[in-house]
C-alpha cells in the first residue's frame, strides 16, 4: 500500500489531532499542552518520544542503519482571537492562524505510517516538533539543543499550508525560498528639556527622524539594485506633550532580504550609522535585534531526491517559481544541512479558504492533511532510499 492510500486511511485520525491541537493552541516557546499531546501519541504509535530544547523528537530506524533524515513541523499558535466561525474554534486568546496544528496533525501522520514500515526504511527518520516559529526562535532553539546530532542529520524537510491553492496541492522550489528576517529595536538618547530651550537640550525626535531617513538611504544608495531588501519601521514612540523634549524616543522596524552576505553588511552599516548619527547630533543610539532568522535555502540535490518519491506516490505537487515573502525559521534546520521544504494548498477562496495566513477568519480544508502526511513519509523514505548506497 502507498503512503497517500494509507493516509487515507489514517484521515480520521489525523483530523482528531488537527482538532485538539487546534482548540488547544499555545504561543511562543512553552507549550506544555501541545507537546504533551505530541509526546502521548508518538508513544502510542511505539516510538520513544523525548523533549529537546522545548520542542519533542522520535525517531525510526530501518533495519541496516543508513543515513539519517529529519522531517520538521512547528506547532505553536498566534497571539489573536480566532473568528472563524468553526465549531472546534479557539475559545482563547489565541489561535492556530498560521496553520502550524495542520503541519503537527500531518507529521504525527508521517510517523505512523513510517513506523508501519520501519523494515523497509534504509535509514533512519528523526522527527523535529518545534515551538516558537513565529517568535523566530524555536529552530535556532532546538538546533542548538542538537537536534541535527545524535545521530547526524545527513538531510532534512519541513512544509507549509498556503491558502488559496486547492486543498492537497503542493508546491516546492529550489534555491532561495523566503527571506531573512530581523526584528530591530533601535534606543535613541538624547536629554530631555523644555521646549522652549532646545538649546539646552539635545532632541532624540530630531535624531530619531534623521536616523530614519538615513538608514533608508542605505536601501537607495548602498544596495545592488537587482537585489530585494526590505527595510521598514512600523514604530517610532516618543514624546509626551507638545512643549517638552523628551529624553529618549524608541525605533522598531523589520530587514528583510533573500542575500546573507547583504544582510551581514546591512546590519553593520544599520549600527553604525545610528550610532554616527546619534553622535553627530550630541546623543547616543543602540541597536539591538531583537529575533531574527536567515534566508531559507533549498539543495537541489535534496529537492530532487524526495520530489522523486512524491512522483512515484502519484501526488500533485508542482515545481514553482515563486519566493514566499514571510520568512520560515526551518531556515535554521537549511543553514545546517542541505534542506528541502514544500507547501500544501488548504482550500481555494470558493471553499471559504480564501483569507490569508494570520487572517482571524482562516480556514483549512483538512484534506490537506493526507497529501501534507504523505509527502512527508514518501519524501523521507525516497530521500534514504537514493543515498542508501552513499558512505556513512
Ligand atoms: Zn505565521
Ligand atoms: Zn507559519
Amino acid at each position: 500500500m502507498g503512503y497517500l492510500q494509507r493516509a487515507q486511511e489514517l484521515y480520521e485520525q489525523m483530523v482528531r489531532d488537527r482538532r485538539f491541537l487546534h482548540q488547544h493552541p499555545e504561543v511562543g516557546m512553552d507549550l506544555p499542552e501541545t507537546t504533551g499531546y505530541v509526546m502521548e501519541r508518538l508513544a502510542q504509535m511505539g516510538y520513544e518520544p523525548r523533549r529537546l530544547g522545548q520542542g519533542v523528537t522520535a525517531q525510526t530506524q530501518g533495519p541496516e542503519g543508513g543515513k539519517v533524515f529529519l522531517l520538521r513541523a512547528d506547532m505553536d499558535a498566534l497571539p489573536m482571537r480566532e473568528e472563524s466561525g468553526l465549531p472546534f474554534a479557539s475559545q482563547r486568546d489565541c489561535a492556530h492562524t498560521c496553520g502550524h496544528d495542520m503541519h503537527t496533525a500531518m507529521l504525527l501522520g508521517a510517523a505512523q505510517m513510517l513506523k508501519e514500515r520501519e523494515a523497509e526504511l534504509k535509514g533512519t527518520v528523526k522527527f523535529m516538533f518545534q515551538p516558537g516559529e513565529e517568535v523566530l526562535q524555536g529552530a535556532k532553539t532546538m538546533v542548538e539543543a542538537g537536534i541535527l546530532e545524535n545521530p547526524p542529520v545527513d538531510a532534512a524537510m519541513g512544509a507549509h499550508m498556503i491558502p488559496g491553492i486547492p486543498a492537497g496541492v503542493g508546491g516546492y522550489a529550489t534555491g532561495v525560498v523566503s527571506a531573512s528576517s530581523d526584528h530591530l529595536v533601535i534606543r535613541i538618547e538624547g536629554k530631555g528639556g523644555h521646549g522652549a530651550h532646545p538649546q539646552a537640550a539635545v532632541d532624540p525626535i530630531n535624531i530619531g527622524a534623521h536616523i530614519h531617513l538615513a538608514l533608508q538611504e542605505l536601501i537607495s544608495r548602498e544596495t545592488d539594485p537587482e537585489e530585494t531588501v526590505v527595510l521598514t519601521f512600523g514604530k517610532f514612540l516618543g514624546g509626551e506633550a507638545a512643549n517638552i523634549i523628551p529624553s529618549s524616543v524608541l525605533l522598531e522596524g523589520t530587514l528583510r532580504t533573500f542575500n546573507e552576505g547583504l544582510r551581514a553588511r546591512l546590519l553593520e552599516r544599520i549600527q553604525t550609522v545610528c550610532a554616527c548619527t546619534a553622535e553627530a547630533f550630541q546623543g547616543k543610539a543602540c541597536l539591538l535585534v531583537l529575533s531574527s532568522t536567515c534566508a531559507l535555502q533549498m539543495d537541489k540535490e535534496t529537492v530532487e531526491s524526495v520530489a522523486c518519491g512524491w512522483k512515484e506516490e502519484g501526488l500533485p505537487m508542482f515545481f514553482r517559481e515563486a519566493r514566499m515573502s514571510g520568512s520560515e525559521d526551518f531556515s535554521e534546520v537549511a543553514a545546517q544541512v542541505p534542506s528541502a521544504f514544500f507547501v500544501v494548498g488548504g482550500g481555494t477562496a470558493e471553499d471559504g479558504c480564501g483569507v490569508s495566513l494570520h487572517h482571524p477568519k482562516i480556514r483549512f480544508r483538512e484534506e490537506a492533511l493526507m497529501a501534507g502526511a504523505a509527502a512527508y513519509a514518501a519524501g523521507a523514505a525516497k530521500w534514504l532510499e537514493r543515498h542508501s548506497g552513499d558512505a556513512v
